[in-house]
């Protein structure tokens, strides 16, 4: 194996692993940190899938941890920990204090913070994120559920969470290329800064990021950091293979939709669900903490939907969030919701259900948490960030496409359904 990612969430990880399977790694993700006994198989890259963004540091950092050792053990060369391309943290973490932890764990003195994805419209100016034309701090991620982003300053960010001395490499040397970069980190290094932002607005300052990154042990950012790493691999002829992507055929059964992500991005895939007339649920938190709402009912509605494929969710607007959270807690709302489509994906599989999508990274890791697949192979891709996966190890494989809430286009959940015919 060459590279060990941890990433702290499971669409996160999904979108990481598609990346570098789109640039020629043969990449499996794990779900949790696996077995001792573990066998990836021949394979180039293993991402271990984490549900770890919004535990307290500690919690993160011990999973963290985990995962690294079992990368380690497996042969990893060069370690990423992958997070949201929005930087979705608490106030106390966990971007941080994992960083400081595995930083630490490989002793060595530096390290990137570049979340940027510019093909999903997030890009890093002097610092700042950027989603599409606004701000993070401006953008709909100002209201999330779990991680509400009310700063924009990744050099803030970071220095609030991190013990690590923060610096900025801008885009001005971004620009310039590998070597100009790699001439910033030792610049940095020689100020004694050990994490430092990168400025990104394209696909090829990412590439020359990644080439200026080939000695990091350890990148972290979103999955866009990671598209020009397998060509390090490549150009020391310990990478040959080419095309990554694994293609299955459709497992026969049923299809449903799972959403718990209360993003904007999921909210106008699903009001385009119901405007094309397929059958939809709404699940309301305060009815689930009621017992109004049983799980076995809401599967009956499912099957009953026959022919069609059923939707089922809890995405709101952030007036009804708020609403909830004020009765329930912001945490508690989200965990009970969370188990409510865990249990209701369980059942839906009991009835033969073998394709589903799930919308929302908190919400896919329950699911999938709930599924126990022990791993995910990586197929053709929906939209950006996105790919349909096929569960490892199963006698009756699931093919599941795991999307963070804020990804997709509004058709997502109409046209995902023709890339597995
Ligand atoms: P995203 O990928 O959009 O961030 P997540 O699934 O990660 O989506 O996070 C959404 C969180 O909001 C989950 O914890 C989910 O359980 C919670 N949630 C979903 N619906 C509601 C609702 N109606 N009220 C409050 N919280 C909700």
């Amino acid at each position: 194996m060459l590279l060990g990612a941890i990433a702290d969430d499971l669409t996160g990880a999904t979108d990481l692993a598609l990346m570098l399977s789109r640039e020629g790694m043969r990449t499996i993700q794990t779900v949790g940190v696996p077995s001792p006994a573990f066998d990836p198989g021949n394979v180039d890259a293993v991402v271990v899938a984490l549900k770890s963004r919004t535990n307290p540091a500690s919690e993160a950092v011990a999973m963290a941890l985990d995962a690294f050792a079992w990368l380690k053990a497996a042969g990893a060369q060069q370690f990423i920990f992958k997070y949201c391309s929005t930087f979705d943290s608490t106030a106390e973490g966990n971007i941080g204090p994992v960083s400081d932890a595995l930083v630490k764990e490989l002793g060595t003195d530096l390290t990137i913070v570049c979340p940027a994805f510019p093909a999903n419209g997030r890009t890093i100016y002097k610092g700042h994120l950027f989603v599409g034309d606004q701000l993070l701090s401006e953008s709909p991620m100002r209201n999330h559920p779990l991680t509400p982003m009310t700063d924009s300053s990744l050099v803030r960010l970071m220095a609030a969470q991190s013990k690590m001395k923060v610096g900025l490499v801008a885009h001005d040397v971004v620009a310039r290329g590998a070597d100009t970069i790699r001439q910033a980190f030792a610049n940095a290094r020689a100020r004694g800064e050990q994490a430092l932002i990168i400025d990104a607005l394209s696909d090829q300052d990412l590439r020359a990021i990644g080439e200026a990154a080939a000695e990091l042990p350890l990148i972290t950012g979103g999955s866009g950091i990671a598209i020009g790493l397998p060509e390090n691999f490549r150009r020391r002829g310990l990478l040959s293979s080419r095309a990554g992507v694994v293609h299955f055929p459709s497992p026969p059964g049923r299809a449903a939709i799972l959403a718990g992500s209360c993003s904007e991005a999921t909210r106008a895939q699903i009001k385009a669900v119901i405007s094309a007339g397929q059958p939809a649920l709404k699940l309301d938190p305060i009815d689930i903490a009621n017992g109004r709402i049983a799980v076995d009912k809401v599967v009956e509605w499912a099957i009953a939907q026959d022919k069609h494929t059923p939707l089922i969710y809890s995405s709101a607007d952030p007036q009804e969030v708020r609403a909830a959270q004020e009765v329930l807690g912001r945490q508690k709302a989200g965990e009970l919701v969370e188990d409510f489509l865990a249990k209701t994906a369980t059942e839906l599989r009991l009835k033969g259900v073998r394709r589903l999508i799930v919308a929302g990274g908190e919400t896919s890791g329950a699911v999938v948490g709930a599924l126990k697949p022990s791993a995910l192979y990586i197929g053709p891709e929906i939209d950006p960030g996105v790919p349909w996966t096929l569960t490892m190890g199963d006698e009756q494989p699931m093919a599941l496409a795991l999307k963070s809430g804020n990804f997709g286009a509004p058709d997502f959940f109409i046209k995902a359904w023709e890339l597995l015919k």
